[in-house]
């Protein structure tokens, strides 16, 4: 273990509000499990419980005043109840429903029970969204809530309302009472954790007025108030994290590598073009780091196609001129496969010996190549993450490439860096994201963008067609490659039904080749295929030979074939985003106009049809990305819980970019002062932050 410093540890003595919610009053043991359930154990995990949504129903709207199309907040009493039919699952249960203004009809499909607990005359509170069915206005599949003149009716109604996820068995009233009492009783002993100074700069309200006001705000503005000292807090506890781990990294001792630069100016001089200017000065961010004498810790991001192989490519090569050895790594077998193809195809006409380690080898080939390489025969070698984790050695290893960033999380990382003399670090992300939202996640990394494609690439044409034009799509592909191009035909493959897809490429390999191109040469490629027969489909591909690819997203990332104009996507809504976006930038690479065809199927849900659409309206990775996390929600998107990152409940990446960068000032700031938060005005900061990282502050320092 290297570190220079204490780990920081929890000196705080529990407060009330570190209280078991067992303990309190009118909690029983089934009401603690549903709340543990939701993550809930201590009065303190209760309080920072953010609602989902709140419900102004000081403004109920009358039933009358319902418009289709919008969602509302109402009230009503039950005078009517219509179970469906039995057996009859397509039909709705309703219920109708009476208020002063007049009636409304409230249905849900699905929900059989509500027949039990749904009963004439009882008052309801409802939100939905308002639609019409034959005609009439139906509040479709609301949120809704029995009222009972009980004691704290004033706290259900007629107010900002909070509105909680539930878990099986937890009524929302019953969790929204519980909540009035733990803000009530515990709410004041939250203690404050924020510096004077740091609340000031910000504009930021109390920590206790702020929890308070998340669940039982007075006015919309005391909401948002304290929702944005909630997220600022997230943003800044997840930043100090990050702050700590990269002035430790900057404190550790790295390689230096700065050698006289001989095999970048050899394979500068083999490439056909000139680096763009935004590769130079990446490339240059990149020299400086690796010749420092700290670990480099650094995410390359740069959109499809925008050249940034060949930037790591010069690392690669400088660490190896400086006698070091270099590990490029992808997050699948299929992609180190294919990067093993791309620095093989840069590297070997220098004479560097490169190796690929996968885990289809022979064992003895594959004790031969870790061999090689714990012996430094081996100068470079591509493999999966699999590389850290299997503790293969290396005699002096001073470079790791990881690609696709968002896969690799912080614990991985570390464990990296305890590999050989703390090698320097370069990820590469190929899934952008705009800087502020890369610092707020990546924030332990140095961000280098390629904003800039490399000359000539037009905007490839991007189009959403049905079924139904499959024909007239065949007849374009015809002229294609009449014209001298080359024709991608992806097909999805979702793991579940490997073997079903496979036969659906298989199948329409054929087909292609007998009925619908039989004057052309159509290859099949797929991820069972072994790699030799991969590359050798790939390399006729490369040749012109091979005129339509038909393939299974093996060619996600990392082929490259100028001469490809047309990208078509079957079943295009079965893809995410970002590899929508990979899979259109394999064409577009030459100086021909091309196209991205996205063929669906059926009537698409809405998700699907907001990505196709997407797709069709920008080329920009950038805003690729953006629309995808918004789509995803960050959790899915960076796969936080992966990377070990605490989660935000109130602050939202998208919504709150510009406070979560503050945010990250202010905890740089704050770090650059006191790296261990070892100042007592610190203390009840410290004890959070080590809360919500719960040790992985510590891990990340094994390094
Ligand atoms: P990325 O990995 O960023 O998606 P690649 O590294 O695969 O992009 O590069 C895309 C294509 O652009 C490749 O064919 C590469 O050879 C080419 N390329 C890279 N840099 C330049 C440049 N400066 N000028 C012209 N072509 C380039
Ligand atoms: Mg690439």
């Amino acid at each position: 273990m290297y570190s220079t410093v204490a780990p920081l540890r929890q000196t705080d003595a529990p407060t009330g509000v570190q209280m078991a919610l067992r303990f309190v009053k009118g909690v029983g043991p089934q009401r603690a499990g549903q709340l543990e359930r939701k993550g809930l154990r201590t009065v303190e995990d209760a309080l920072f419980f953010v609602p989902l949504r709140h419900e102004d129903r000081t403004q109920l709207t009358p039933l009358r005043a319902l418009v289709p199309g919008q969602p509302a907040t109402c009230s009503g009493v039950i005078v009517g109840v219509s179970p469906p039919p039995p057996g009859r699952f397509r039909v709705p249960f309703t219920v109708m429903l009476r208020d002063a203004s007049g009636y409304a009809t409230a249905s849900w499909f699905g929900w059989r029970y509500l027949a039990r607990v749904l009963k004439r005359g009882q008052r309801l509170v409802l939100h939905g969204r308002v639609g019409r069915y034959k005609g009439a206005l139906v509040i479709q599949q609301p949120d809704y809530e029995i009222v009972e003149n009980d004691e704290d009716e004033r706290l259900h109604t007629g107010r900002l309302v909070p509105v909680y996820s539930l878990t099986e068995g937890l009524p929302q009233r019953a969790l929204r009472s519980l909540m009035w009492r733990l803000v009530d009783t515990f709410g004041p002993e939250v203690r404050e954790v924020l510096p004077e100074g740091v609340r000031g700069r910000r504009g930021l309200v109390g920590l206790a007025q702020a929890v308070r006001d998340t669940h039982f705000p007075e006015t919309d503005g005391a909401l948002a108030a304290a929702r944005r000292r909630l997220a600022f807090d997230e943003g800044l506890l997840l930043q100090l994290g990050l702050a700590i781990l990269r002035s430790r990294i900057a404190r550790e001792r790295g390689v230096a590598m700065n050698p006289r630069g001989d095999l970048v100016a050899r394979l500068r001089a083999t490439l056909p073009w000139k680096l763009t200017a935004a590769q130079e000065r990446v490339w240059e961010e990149l020299r400086r780091d690796m010749a420092a004498p700290y670990p480099m810790h650094r995410l390359l991001q740069g959109d499809v196609g925008s050249g940034k192989t060949v930037v790591a490519a010069l690392g690669v090569l400088t660490a190896i001129e400086a006698g070091y050895q270099a590990a490029v790594m992808a997050p699948t077998e299929i992609l180190a496969e294919q990067h093993f193809m791309t620095f093989r195809h840069l590297l070997e006409p220098l004479g560097v010996p490169i190796a690929l380690l996968s885990s289809s080898l022979k064992p003895r080939e594959r004790a031969a190549r870790r061999a090689a390489l714990a012996a430094g025969d081996t100068a470079c070698v591509v493999g999966t993450h699999a590389l850290v984790q299997e503790g293969v050695e290396f005699r002096r290893l001073g470079l790791v490439v990881v690609d696709e960033q968002h896969r690799f999380g912080v614990e991985q990382r570390a464990r990296l860096r305890s590999k050989g003399e703390h090698p320097d670090l370069l990820v590469m992300t190929a899934t952008p994201i705009p800087r502020t939202l890369a610092l707020t996640i990546y924030g332990d990394l140095d961000v280098s963008v390629l904003d800039e494609l490399p000359p000539g690439r037009r905007p490839i044409v991007t189009v959403a067609r049905a079924e139904g034009k499959r024909r007239e799509i065949y007849k374009f592909l015809k002229e294609q490659v009449a014209a001298g191009r080359q024709i991608y035909v992806v097909y999805p493959l979702v793991e579940e039904s490997e073997a079903l897809d496979l036969r659906a490429a298989t199948d329409m390999a054929c087909h292609l080749a007998e009925e619908i191109f039989p004057d052309l040469t159509v290859g099949l490629l797929h991820g069972r295929l072994g790699f030799e027969d991969k590359d050798a489909i790939m390399r006729r591909f490369k040749a012109g030979e091979i005129h339509v690819l038909v393939a299974t997203t093996v060619i996600e990332v990392g082929i490259d074939v100028p001469n490809a104009s047309v990208m078509l996507v079957e079943h295009a809504e079965r893809f995410g985003l970002s590899q929508l976006h990979q899979l259109r930038g394999r064409v577009g690479r030459g100086e021909w106009k091309s196209y991205c065809i996205l063929l669906t199927s059926g009537r698409l849900g809405e998700e699907a049809q907001q990505r196709i659409d997407a797709m069709t309206a920008t080329n920009d990775g950038f805003r690729i990305a953006e629309v995808d996390l918004e789509l995803r929600g960050p959790g899915e998107f960076f796969g936080t819980r992966q990377s070990g990152l605490p989660e935000f409940r109130a602050a939202e990446l998208l919504r709150d970019t510009s406070l979560l960068e503050e945010a990250r000032r202010e905890a740089n700031g704050i770090v650059s002062r006191d790296p261990e938060l070892a100042d007592p005005a610190h203390r009840a900061l410290r004890a959070v932050l080590l809360a919500r990282w719960r040790g992985k502050l510590a891990l990340a320092t094994a390094g």
